[in-house]
């Protein structure tokens, strides 16, 4: 067993910056290459928005699998051929002296090459309230949470036919559904939407903005805006739905970034600076599918091996 001290004494070959799909694929490349690495990941449990996936009927060799299972299946993997994963966030990256320093919220780790495989998360509303409220009223997955708010009243906020269907995942439990969008919403895609909406289980607050979310510990009201008119509703739970981002806000200065803050890569999950990659769905590659980070996080272990040996 080692300990956080050995953990940080060592130069690895190899640090890999997140353990979703793309990490785990490099982190099990690195392994048999015999290169040592260290997998750093800032949740307890491995997969990344994996974990949020119910169902995977396109992961070739699976044609219906959970995204849970598929997580649980690599996870076994790597433990399998001894990866070390420390629990821990990356906050900053330095380059020094042809070492690289992964520098996480607990502690600094060296390495001689580095693959940021940091996927994407979810766009906040900006709302005032919003992050103390994640994870005690507010969400971002349906698929995870509309079990837990059987006969509540929920708000879901986005727009198309994402937040329909985030909509239809929360009717089966939810005693009502308030719809809110900043658009003006008159088209219903889904059959189910339109009943539901002419037997008042969703209500629909067109061109309406988030101001704030309030409770004590737990969410207990919105307040949202329309032209001048502030409402207030009584609501327990609260979905945004606004899409996602690439997580490499920690790199912004140090790596070339798009103007959608995808770290930009060449064909072998090069980044701009020589010994670092990435791979998976931070990065400029315009498919984010688990397949494909899959494929890329093997790709980005194998460009750091042929970087460290010269080839
Ligand atoms: C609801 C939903 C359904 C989907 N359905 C499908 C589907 O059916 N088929 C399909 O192929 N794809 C699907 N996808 C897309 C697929 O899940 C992604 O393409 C895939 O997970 C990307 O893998 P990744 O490893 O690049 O990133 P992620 O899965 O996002 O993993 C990134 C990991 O990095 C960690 N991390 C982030 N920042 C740091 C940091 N600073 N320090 C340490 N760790 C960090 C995160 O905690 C996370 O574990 C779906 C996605 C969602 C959200």
């Amino acid at each position: 067993m080692e300990t956080i001290k050995s953990l940080q004494l060592k130069i690895y070959d190899l640090i890999v910056i997140g353990a979703g799909p793309a990490g785990i694929a490099a982190g099990i490349y690195a392994a048999r290459k015999k290169m040592s690495v260290l997998l750093l990941e800032k949740y307890f449990e491995v997969g990344g928005q994996l974990i949020k996936n119910s169902l995977i009927d396109n992961y070739p060799g699976f044609p219906e699998i959970s995204g849970f299972e598929l997580s649980q299946n690599l996870k076994k993997h790597l433990v399998k051929i001894d990866v070390i994963i420390q629990e821990e966030q990356v906050i900053k990256l330095r380059n020094n002296n042809n070492l690289f320093e992964a520098v996480t919220t607990k502690n600094t780790y060296k390495s001689k090459s580095i693959v940021i495989a940091t996927g994407m998360k979810e766009k906040r509303s900006g709302a005032d309230g919003e992050e103390k409220f994640i994870g005690r009223g507010i969400s971002y997955c349906a698929t995870c949470d509309a079990p837990l708010y059987r006969d509540k009243i929920v708000g879901v906020y986005g727009s198309g036919s994402e937040a329909e269907r985030t909509i239809l995942e929360l009717l089966p439990f939810a005693k009502v559904v308030y719809f809110i969008t900043d658009k003006k919403y008159d088209t219903y895609n889904l059959e189910e939407v339109k009943r539901n909406v002419k037997s008042g289980n969703i209500i629909i607050r067109n061109n309406t903005s988030i101001k704030s979310f309030e409770g004590k510990e737990n969410l207990e009201k919105v307040f949202i805006k329309t032209g001048k008119r502030i409402e207030e509703l009584k609501i327990e739970g609260f979905f945004i739905n606004l899409g996602y981002s690439p997580v490499t806000d920690f790199v912004i200065g140090f790596l070339k970034i798009n103007n959608k803050k995808e770290i930009i890569i060449d064909l072998i999950n090069r980044t701009s600076i020589k010994g670092i990659f990435a791979a998976g769905d931070c990065t400029n590659y315009p498919y984010k599918q688990v397949v494909i980070a899959t494929a890329q996080g093997a790709a980005a272990a194998l460009s750091s091996y042929r970087y460290l040996h010269g080839l």
